[in-house]
């Protein structure tokens, strides 16, 4: 384990691997088990905007616009939240969450990111991770 959790997921168990190509990586990290969340980052560590290559980031959208696909597909979501701080990781990385249709509106936005501990369901979280998966690998 580093210091770096983006980092660390390169090391996640393939049943947390929902894409990986050479450039990028989702997975559903540790402690992230609530159902339709992924982390999407670039592999290697780079931090902010500034760092990734323009080579890579024209990669980003098209990677990007397939996964929060998988993930509205396998989730049935309204829609996908997709999330950068950069505050606890630098490393270029992106919190995706599904919006489900029954979310409360004090939980709507950013606001999500606190529902974490309350829905945790580490069996569920990983058969939407293997829904969308099989949806990308298809
Ligand atoms: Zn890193």
């Amino acid at each position: 384990m580093s210091d770096c959790m983006p980092c660390d997921l390169e090391n996640a168990a393939d049943e947390r691997v929902v894409y990986r190509d050479d450039t990028w990586a989702c997975e559903v990290p540790e402690g992230y088990e609530v159902p339709g969340w992924f982390v999407l980052r670039l592999r290697r560590h780079a931090e902010g905007w500034h760092e990734p290559t323009a080579e890579e980031l024209a990669g980003f959208g098209p990677v990007a616009k397939r996964i929060v696909a998988a993930l509205q597909q396998a989730t049935g979501a309204v829609g996908t939240y997709f999330m950068s701080f950069g505050e606890n990781y630098k490393h270029f990385h992106f919190l995706l969450t599904a919006r489900p249709a029954d979310l409360a509106p004090e939980h709507r936005g950013g606001a999500i990111v606190g529902t974490r501990a309350e829905n945790l369901d580490v069996d569920a979280a990983l058969a939407v991770a293997a829904e969308a998966r099989r949806l990308l690998a298809a």
